[in-house]
C-alpha cells in the first residue's frame, strides 16, 4: 500500500465513513497484525508492547506501554490516545482522513479469520501498570528534596549514605510541597496510570502518597515504599508500600558476609554504623520468602532484626530456615536501650 496521496485525494470533497472504517479494523487486529505486537492478558484490558507513534515506539524489554480497552488505545509513555483511525494516522504518518480510507480497505476475510485477545477479569490493582509506575518514577527521578535529606539526617543517616543510595537507585524522592508532588506525579506517570496501578480512585482528587515524598525502590523496582519525611501524627499512616514483597539490597564491601535488617531505615542505619556487610533489608519481620535466602548457603548472616515481640519471633522462624539453607548464623546484639538499628544509631556518638 502506497503512502502517497494525491492533491485531488486530500481535497476530496466525499466523506470517509469513520464509523465503517472503525468496523472495518478492530483495534486489538490493528495492533497484532499492523504493529506485529502480542497482546498481554490484563484485568480489564489488553496490553502491548508497542505505541502506535514510531516517535514512541517499542517498550523496553518484558514491560507494555499501551493499554487498549473497548476499541480505545492510551500510551502510558506519551500519553496518545485514540481510536483505531488515530493509531493509523500515527503509524502510517498519514491524516485522519486518509488513515480512515486505508482501514476501509481492510481485506475482509482476513478480519473474519481475527480472533481478537480476551481481557481478564477486572481487578483493582495491576501488576504491570503499578511496574510501569515505579520504572517511571525511577528513571525520572528529580534531585534528592532537600526535606528529604534533612528528614533522615535528623535520623542520624549522613547525607553522603542518603546519596550513595539514591545512586543506587534504592531511594528516590518527590517534592516534599504535596501540590507539587501531585503535579509531578500527574506529569510524570498520568492520571490514568495512577488509578489503574492503584494509588487513586478513579473518581479521587489525588493520590496519597503525594504526602509521602521518601521512596525506597523494592528489589528489581517490584516495589515501592512512600513514607512521610517527618515524625507522623497520631492515627496517621507513616508509610505505604505498592507492589510484591520484595526485599532492599545493599551491596556491601564485604559480599560473603550479610546482614538481615527489617526495613530500609535500618539498612541506612546498618550501613551509617559502619557495617561493610552486604544487607538484605525486609519489608517487614512478618513480610518474607524462605526463598529469598536461598544464595546464603555457606555465607555468614547476622540477623538484626528489631528487639520486640515480632522481631523476635521472626528472628526464631529465621534461623532454622537460614540453617538449614547452609548458613553460619549470627544474633546481632542491639545496646540494651535500643529496639532497632535507628535507634543504636541515634544513641551513638
Ligand atoms: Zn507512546
Amino acid at each position: 500500500m502506497s503512502n502517497h496521496s494525491s492533491p485531488n485525494e486530500q481535497n476530496a470533497e466525499h466523506r470517509v465513513d469513520f464509523a465503517a472504517a472503525r468496523k472495518a479494523a478492530p483495534l486489538t487486529w490493528f495492533f497484532e497484525r499492523t504493529l506485529g505486537a502480542k497482546p498481554k492478558l490484563m484485568s480489564g484490558t489488553i496490553r502491548y508492547h508497542i505505541c502506535p507513534d514510531p516517535k514512541c515506539g517499542e517498550a523496553s524489554k518484558h514491560s507494555v506501554k499501551v493499554s487498549v480497552q473497548d476499541e480505545k488505545w492510551m500510551c502510558f509513555a506519551c500519553r496518545k490516545h485514540g481510536d483505531v483511525i488515530e493509531a493509523a494516522a500515527l503509524f502510517w504518518g498519514v491524516s485522519i482522513r486518509r488513515a480512515g480510507m486505508q482501514l476501509l480497505g481492510t481485506d475482509v476475510s482476513q478480519i473474519a479469520s481475527y480472533v481478537p485477545p480476551k481481557a481478564q477479569p477486572k481487578v483493582n490493582r495491576d501488576d504491570e501498570v503499578l511496574a510501569f509506575v515505579i520504572q517511571r518514577l525511577v528513571s525520572n527521578a528529580r534531585p534528592l528534596d532537600m526535606a528529604v535529606v534533612e528528614y533522615l539526617s535528623g535520623r542520624r543517616i549522613p547525607e553522603v549514605v542518603t546519596r550513595e543510595a539514591f545512586k543506587r537507585g534504592l531511594l528516590i524522592s518527590l517534592p516534599s510541597e504535596p501540590n507539587r508532588a501531585k503535579d509531578y506525579l500527574f506529569d510524570t506517570v498520568g492520571r490514568d496510570a495512577l488509578v489503574e496501578g492503584g494509588f487513586m480512585k478513579k473518581d479521587g482528587k489525588a493520590p496519597a502518597i503525594m504526602f509521602r515524598p521518601l521512596v525506597f525502590i523494592g528489589h528489581g523496582m517490584k516495589s515501592a515504599e512512600f513514607r512521610l519525611a517527618r515524625p507522623k501524627e497520631p492515627n496517621e499512616i507513616k508509610s505505604l508500600r505498592y507492589g510484591s514483597a520484595v526485599p532492599w539490597a545493599w551491596q556491601g564491601p564485604d559480599t560473603d558476609r550479610i546482614m538481615i535488617t527489617e526495613g530500609c531505615i535500618d539498612l541506612l542505619s546498618a550501613v551509617a554504623l559502619g557495617t561493610k556487610r552486604s544487607i538484605i533489608a525486609l519489608p517487614g519481620c512478618e513480610n518474607w520468602q524462605p526463598d529469598w535466602f536461598l544464595k546464603l548457603k555457606g555465607r555468614n548472616v547476622l540477623l538484626a532484626l528489631d528487639n520486640d515481640g515480632p522481631g523476635k519471633a521472626a528472628r526464631e522462624r529465621l534461623v532454622p530456615i537460614l540453617k538449614e539453607i547452609g548458613a553460619q548464623v549470627g544474633i546481632y546484639e542491639l545496646p540494651p536501650d535500643a529496639e532497632d538499628l535507628n535507634e543504636q544509631l541515634m544513641l551513638s556518638n
